[in-house]
């Protein structure tokens, strides 16, 4: 198959679809590979480097879109890549389709066979190409909180793993998921003391286990929660009710309860934040304060690390996208966890929840 990967056009997106070593698999499996001048740039990956893993490089996006039968990318396709895509194109890349009905028009009038990374699952029931996202961010929720917590950002000026003779600082995780045991083990690494909350015993229990003593864990109640927000210097949130909006779980009047110069790392604002006073910002203005509280709420904080999260993103991608360009559609009727990515073919939508999301027919 040709597979073709353009330079990604959004906003201060820096990753790519295809990494140099993901190109050699693929050429390795017998594939022709296209790749955008400059598609790598925002990782450190030259043309030289694609092209010594086999690439063919092309100057422009309409030539990667015309050459190629898969299009593997790492955003959802802007307004001008939709024009290019065509019936027979297979598209592997995330899509977000539920709040995006404009771009739903787009793929559903260009005939295109869309694959979802977010809605691609595994034996285990997880989301394995959400993951090494949701991975980055864990880890990188913690960097940020111990930025945004010295004093010239703001912050209570507390360091995180203390001194010997000084207390460590409090971290405290809602939600023990993919974010948080990562920013868990940033935090305990660092010589924080750290709380992990969750509503799920067995999900505790596996921390428990995890962990084994270094963090403790606690079971998420309105008083656990005012306990451990109010004595934190720092607040991760990390809750997940998939398909739904994250519940609003510390509100704005127990900002007062919280130690001024505290700071809310809220990696859920994705999914509209898990606090009252939570507003999506950007890497170039990422925090802001209210009532004394720093707020660091990037909605899409990998894109801080575009070289790690690249590499991350494309170690997950690579097996189902080898087994689609290998096999074609016939992959997705052989591997049931790969259908469950798709979400548009000839026109449909074909995912059920983003059906039902956009109020579209099957
Ligand atoms: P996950 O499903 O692995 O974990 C979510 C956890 O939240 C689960 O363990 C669940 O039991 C727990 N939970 C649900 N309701 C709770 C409650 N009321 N109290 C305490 N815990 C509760 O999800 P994840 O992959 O860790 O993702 C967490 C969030 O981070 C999601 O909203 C995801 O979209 C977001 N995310 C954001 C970024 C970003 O750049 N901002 C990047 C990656 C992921």
């Amino acid at each position: 198959m040709r597979v073709g990967c353009p330079k990604e056009i959004k906003n201060h997106e820096y990753r790519v679809g295809l990494t140099p070593g993901a190109v050699r698999e693929y050429v390795a499996h017998g594939h022709q590979v296209i790749i955008q001048s400059g598609a790598g740039t925002g990782i450190g990956a030259d043309d030289g480097a694609y092209q010594a893993a086999g690439a063919k490089v092309v100057k422009t996006a309409e030539e990667v879109f015309q050459q190629s039968d898969m299009i593997v990318k790492v955003k959802e396709p802007q307004p001008s890549e939709w024009s290019q895509l065509r019936e027979g194109h297979l598209l592997y890349t995330y899509l977000h389709l539920a709040p995006d009905p404009e771009q739903t028009k787009g793929l559903l009038s260009s005939g295109v066979t869309a694959i979802a990374y977010e809605t691609v699952t595994d034996e285990r029931g997880g989301l394995p190409l959400l993951a090494p996202m949701s991975e980055v961010a864990g880890r990188l929720a913690i960097q940020a909180g111990a930025t945004a917590l010295q004093k010239a950002n703001g912050g209570r000026g507390i360091l995180l793993g203390g001194v010997p003779g000084v207390l460590p600082g409090k971290v405290t995780i809602i939600g023990g998921g993919v974010v948080g045991i990562n920013a868990a083990q940033m935090a305990a690494g660092l010589g924080a003391d750290v709380t992990i909350l969750d509503r799920s015993i067995p999900r505790l229990r596996q921390l428990d286990d995890l962990f084994r003593g270094r963090i403790h864990t606690r079971y998420s109640t309105i008083e656990a929660l005012d306990e451990e927000v109010f004595s934190a210097d720092i607040v991760v949130g990390a809750v997940l009710i998939p398909g739904a909006a994250a519940p609003k779980l510390v509100t704005r009047e127990m900002l007062s309860g919280m130690k001024k110069g505290a700071v809310i790392v809220d990696v859920a604002i994705d999914q509209g934040g898990c606090f009252e006073t939570s507003h999506a910002t950007t890497h170039s203005e990422p925090t802001y304060e209210v009532d004394g509280v720093i707020h660091y709420c990037v909605a899409n904080m990998p894109g801080a690390v575009p070289v790690t999260s690249a590499h991350a993103l494309n170690n997950a991608t690579l097996q189902y996208g080898l087994q689609l360009a290998d096999r074609g559609v016939k992959a997705l009727i052989d591997n049931p966890h790969l259908r469950n990515g798709l979400n548009v073919h000839k026109g449909r939508i074909t995912n059920s929840a983003v059906a039902e999301a956009l109020g579209l027919e099957m």
